[in-house]
Formats: C-alpha cells, sequence, structure tokens
C-alpha cells in the first residue's frame, strides 16, 4: 500500500476524529492485531466468531498509527494514548469498502477486471493473472480474499508500479456484488457462469441471476463487460447495455470461440478464434469448464489489447489452483483427483463429467460430500444428483454427510457406500482393491474436508 495521511482515510469514510492527529501519515491497513505492522490503521471489524474491538490494545501495542472503531465502543478507546489516532464510524466494515473504494480511485491507470459468478472465478482469476504478467505487474486477490473484508484488503495491495490487476468478488448475501463492485470499479466485469450456488440465499439461478448481473453496471462506462454466451441468463444480457459487451462461446460462433477441443488425461487442446485470426492452445487442466474459464480470461485479455500468441502464453502456463482437480497418480498407476475445494450442484456435475471424458475406457469412482448452503431443497438437489449419477457410467460411488444419504437413495444401487462419518468412510475405501484401470474422483463442499480422505487414501493405495 502507499501512504497516506489520517485526514485522507477520515475523509473516505466519513468519521468523527475523537483524538490524535489527522496530519501525521500511516503506510498500511490492517484488522488483525497478531499481524499489524508499525504505522499501520487498525480497523476494528466484528467477524463472525471475533470482534475486532477486543484486540485494539494489542494492536495499540504494536504500533497502530491510528484505530477505525465504531460508536457504541467510543468510551473503550479514550483511555489509549494521545499519539493514536481514533476516528469513530457507524459501521467499520463499511468503512473498510470506503477507504478501500477511495483507495482505488487514485489508481487510474491500471486495468481492473472483476470477476464473479457461480463456479470457475479463482481459476479464470488466475488465467487472468498469468496472462496479464506477460505484459505488466499484476496484483490479483490472494486465494479466496473475495468478500467484504478481502476484497477491501485486496485493493489496499495497489501500488502505482501495478499495471493490471484482477479482483474476484464472491456473494454469499443479496446485495454484496453491488458493494464490492462499487469498490473495486472495474474496467472490465466477468460473470462466469449462473448455477446452484448459495441458493439458501438466493434461493434459485434466477435470483443468482439477479445477484451476479449487478457487476455489469458497476463496470465504468468506459470499459467492457464479457458474456458467457453458453450460459442460459447471461445470453439474456441485452446488447443495448451501455457497456461494449465480448462475448464468448465453445463450439459455436460469438466474439471469441473455442473450437476443436479434445479432453485428456493431463491436458487440453483446443483453438481459440477470435475475428479472422486464430490460435491452438494447450491448457493444463481437464474438463470443458475449463475451457470456459479460458475463454472468459482470452475475452477479457482481448478487451484490454492483449494478443492471440500472449493470450496463448499465458493459458499454457497458469497453474491450477489449490484442490481444483488436481490429480496424483499412485505407485501401481491408479488415479485420485482432488477436486475437494468446494461444490454445488452445478459444479459436481461439471467435474463428474469432466472426468468420465478426460479418461474414456476407465473405470470412473466417485468419492463425494455433502453440498452446502443450499437451503431448504438440499434433499431434493441431492436426490438430482444421484439420479444425475445413475444416468452415467460410474463404477461405484462413496458417499459422506447427512445429505448425501439422499443421493444413495436415488442411487438405490449395490455399488454405492454411505457413511456418515469420515471415519467409516475411510474404512471402507481402505477396502478397495483398485488397479490401474480406477479413476477416484473426491469432491464435496469445503467443510466437509474430503481433501483430508483423499490424503489417507492415497497412502494406502
Ligand atoms: P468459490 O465460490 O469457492 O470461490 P470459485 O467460483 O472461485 O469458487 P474455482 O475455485 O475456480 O471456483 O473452482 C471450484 C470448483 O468449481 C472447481 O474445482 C470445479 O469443480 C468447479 N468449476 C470451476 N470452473 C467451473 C465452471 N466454469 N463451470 C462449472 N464448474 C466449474
Ligand atoms: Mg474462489
Amino acid at each position: 500500500m502507499e501512504p497516506f495521511y489520517i485526514k485522507d482515510l477520515m475523509c473516505a469514510v466519513g468519521g468523527k476524529f475523537i483524538k490524535g492527529n489527522p496530519g501525521l501519515p500511516a503506510n498500511g491497513v490492517s484488522i488483525d492485531s497478531r499481524t499489524i505492522k508499525k504505522g499501520e490503521v487498525y480497523f476494528a471489524v466484528r467477524g463472525a466468531r471475533y470482534d475486532g474491538h477486543d484486540f485494539i490494545k494489542e494492536a495499540i501495542d504494536k504500533g497502530a498509527s491510528a484505530v477505525v472503531c465504531s460508536k457504541d465502543k467510543i468510551d473503550f478507546v479514550k483511555s489509549f494514548p494521545d499519539f493514536v489516532s481514533i476516528v469513530k464510524t457507524n459501521d467499520t466494515l463499511i468503512s473498510l469498502g470506503e477507504f478501500a473504494k477511495s483507495y482505488r480511485t487514485k489508481f487510474k491507470n491500471i486495468k481492473i477486471a472483476g470477476v464473479t459468478g457461480s463456479n470457475g472465478k479463482t481459476t479464470t482469476k488466475e488465467i487472468l493473472v498469468s496472462i496479464f504478467n506477460r505484459k505488466g505487474r499484476t496484483l490479483s486477490n490472494e486465494g479466496n480474499f473475495n468478500n467484504r473484508i478481502g476484497l477491501p484488503l485486496s485493493i489496499f495491495n495497489l501500488t502505482s508500479d501495478i499495471e493490471y490487476a484482477v479482483f474476484e468478488m464472491g456473494t454469499s448475501l443479496r446485495g454484496e456484488i453491488k458493494i464490492l463492485s462499487d469498490i473495486s470499479k472495474p474496467d472490465a466485469g466477468i460473470v462466469t457462469n449462473v448455477g446452484f450456488s448459495h441458493l439458501e440465499t438466493f434461493v434459485s439461478p434466477e435470483g443468482v441471476f439477479e445477484e451476479k448481473k449487478v457487476l455489469f453496471d458497476n463496470v465504468k462506462e468506459t470499459g467492457f463487460i464479457v458474456i458467457n454466451n453458453d450460459d442460459e441468463f447471461l445470453r439474456t444480457v441485452p446488447r443495448s447495455v451501455s457497456r461494449k459487451i465480448i462475448a464468448f462461446a465453445l463450439d459455436t460462433a460469438a466474439d471469441v470461440c473455442a473450437k476443436n477441443i479434445k479432453l485428456s488425461p493431463d491436458k487440453i487442446d483446443f483453438e481459440i478464434f477470435y475475428k479472422k485470426t486464430s490460435v491452438k492452445v494447450e491448457m493444463p487442466a481437464k474438463g470443458r469448464f475449463n475451457v470456459s474459464n479460458a475463454l472468459a480470461a482470452a475475452a477479457c485479455a482481448i478487451g484490454f489489447g492483449f494478443s492471440l500468441d500472449e493470450i496463448k502464453c499465458g493459458i499454457e502456463n497458469f497453474m491450477l489452483p489449490k484442490m481444483r482437480m488436481k490429480t496424483l497418480t499412485t505407485g501401481t498407476n491408479v488415479v485420485l483427483i482432488n477436486d475437494a475445494y468446494n461444490a454445488n450442484p452445478s459444479s459436481m456435475r461439471k467435474a463428474i463429467q469432466a472426468v468420465l471424458q478426460s479418461y474414456d475406457g476407465k473405470k470412473i469412482n466417485l468419492v463425494l460430500g455433502d453440498m452446502l448452503e443450499l437451503g431448504n431443497k438440499s434433499a431434493d438437489y441431492h436426490f438430482e444428483l444421484g439420479k444425475f449419477i445413475k444416468a452415467q457410467n460410474i463404477s461405484s460411488v462413496y458417499l459422506l454427510g447427512e445429505m448425501s444419504f439422499y443421493t444413495k437413495e436415488a442411487l438405490n444401487s449395490k455399488n454405492v457406500f454411505y457413511s456418515k462419518n469420515s471415519g467409516a468412510l475411510l474404512a471402507q475405501l481402505r477396502q478397495i482393491h483398485a488397479d490401474d484401470d480406477c479413476v477416484f474422483l473426491f469432491k464435496a463442499s469445503r467443510s466437509m474436508k474430503l481433501e483430508k480422505i483423499y490424503a489417507e487414501f492415497y497412502n494406502v493405495l
């Protein structure tokens, strides 16, 4: 982060100055008293488990230059030393966003891409970073720092030597994409797809679409938006929206399209077409859905003036993020695919199809855990997944978790093994006599921690 004055911060957040010296400089922002560095401003943010106000003393002891805290805690901070500035606001989380929004406006020349969507945000972000890095220094949110805390903290990492930035924006509550895209004000907006994600809040894909498409309204007027023409919701975005549109699609005509897609266990070959030019690409990933992610990134890069050769180079050198279709082959040639980062009804189907298409002729086995945050229709979604799996050519299915019971019910087959807890699941997996014809896909929602089972299974094979 570039240095700023406390008075700039106050101006941005509209807070009341309680004491200290607004003319003093600060050199960063922190919400974590464990890692705060001398001279940084401490925002006392309330989280689900902790209240940042409880750690104000620790932050000051470690050299915080200022504290932003909320109204109701103000008596509490009056006892702190005079050299520390205290700014009072109504809601420190809103203030964190307001300050990030103001800080972002300092960087008029950095080209910023904003990415949201039900699935593939982080993957698309990583592909874009790999492409942008060919030409200039690129910043992105670390890992999955894509919410109302993570995005502002990522924006504070902007500095004037950065030329491109990619910001992933996630949402689990209505209105969050509006807030996040208003803070990041991107030059390009990408919604990767609309699916069955966070249905607890959004109820249906229609609700997800309403939430996600707000990103397009917050793209700079001079910017452009990337439309996934293969998505039944996104392709309805009116072409009259005031931003320029770059549309992409697999196997059918669009501004940017991919053809001749060939899926193999360790790569995807395809060709990208734009206007009268094309380029062949060998992507180190699995599944048609990753071609879609690559095209979203390619369309965005084209909008920023990148050549197809630069895009090819970026896609070919990108690294899949952790726990997304990561593949290990055991000494006995059994293939284990770790896609345990997260799961929802859309990504479950795409991942299963990807494995079937990439390992044609092999015995495909699934180790699946519950899909969470699906609201009151959760049992139905798990049952539907069972019906989907039943229609595919799958050898055996190992299921974990309370909701997966309904998947088992729909499958209703002797090759289905169901466990409520991971110990019992592992015991079942240990009994398998896997040979070099076997492929195992591991996938579940994040909190199921299926990667632990994956690692233990790998050890016993
Ligand atoms: P999160 O909401 O957890 O941040 P994300 O949108 O960032 O997820 P990724 O981390 O890129 O998504 O991918 C997570 C999983 O979603 C992948 O492992 C894969 O199974 C699935 N996935 C990725 N891209 C797509 C896509 N374009 N369509 C459907 N499923 C996808
Ligand atoms: Mg993500």
